[in-house]
């Protein structure tokens, strides 16, 4: 197995953690409480669109199908957030309020820190390998990936943090 192998692999984990995305940051945005949050997630689920779009074309300058096993990493960190009609053990009804958004911030972050950590590792093994036109797309969606983590680390700590504090239990 070559480090382009690996790269490949690497890629279709995250093109698939991408789509689990999709489905998952409406029901994200559905839980939210505040207006600013729920604008968070939504922005970022256009955000996502384009990551697909642009592992679209990373596939089709590698000559490679992008379809590969599930992400169970990203699958574990979506069934974490309990949230959604369908979910088997859905958040506690008593969990609401700005503690409810503080909750679906971390969980979220979590997502947003295993594509950084993948978009990263795919980024620099393509730099390595002289692939630089697919090195720049990743690192563009790379750069969105932390600008998304670091819009809802701002919303926690200048404002869904601060509320949670002050609320009183259901
Ligand atoms: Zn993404
Ligand atoms: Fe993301």
């Amino acid at each position: 197995m070559t480090l382009n192998d690996l790269l490949t692999d690497e890629l279709r984990d995250l093109y698939d953690a991408e789509r689990q995305l999709i489905a998952a940051l409406p029901l994200l945005s559905q839980a939210a409480n505040g207006s600013a949050l729920r604008a968070a997630f939504e922005s970022h689920l256009e955000e996502t669109q384009t990551h697909i779009i642009r592992l679209d074309e990373v596939f089709g300058l590698m000559t490679a199908n992008p379809a590969g096993p599930r992400s169970t990493g990203m699958a574990g960190i979506i069934a974490a957030f309990r949230v959604g009609a369908a979910h088997r053990a859905p958040l506690p009804a008593d969990l609401d309020g700005a503690v409810r958004d503080a909750a679906l911030i971390a969980s979220a972050q979590k997502a947003e820190h295993y594509e950084i950590c993948g978009y990263g590792t795919c980024a620099a093994w393509a730099r390595t390998l002289g692939l630089d036109e697919i090195a720049a797309k990743l690192e563009e969606t790379l750069e969105e990936e932390k600008a998304a983590d670091q819009t809802l680390n701002d919303l926690a700590e200048q404002e869904v943090n601060i509320s949670a504090t002050h609320e009183e239990g259901v």
